[in-house]
């Protein structure tokens, strides 16, 4: 885990408050909300590839979603109780980067919603 300074010094405002603060950012402003290009979507604080864009579908709710990560071991899901709802918070495994939150209405195969701040994650176009 780096320390507070070095993501202030690594960031822009924004992404810090998001990736490490818990922020969200406002619905249909960010990035890749509506992004269609092929690519990675990388950690924006630590480079860890999280999501393909092979996985990514338009969920209507303004921020990136996408149906499974890249790979099994790249997302730690934890209990989110904050704002008076019952949530589960993801985050990036190896730097703990907020991402967003994982809901249980996306489609099939997995029937999960990954929902991401754009601020979160670079996409590494193909
Ligand atoms: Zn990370």
């Amino acid at each position: 885990m780096k320390d507070d300074e070095h993501w202030r010094d690594k960031l822009t405002p924004d992404e810090y408050w998001v990736c490490r603060e818990k922020g969200t950012e406002r619905p249909f402003t960010g990035e890749y909300w509506n992004t269609e290009e092929d690519g990675v979507y990388h950690c924006r604080c630590c480079g860890e590839p999280l999501f393909l864009s092979d996985s990514k579908f338009d969920a209507g709710c303004g921020w990136p979603s996408f149906f499974k990560p890249a790979s099994d071991d790249v997302i730690e899901e934890t209990p989110d109780y904050s704002h008076g709802m019952s949530r589960t918070e993801i985050t990036c495994k190896q730097c703990g980067c907020h991402l967003g939150h994982v809901f249980t209405d996306g489609p099939q195969p997995t029937g999960l919603r990954y929902c991401v701040n754009s601020l979160s994650v670079k996409l590494d176009k193909k």
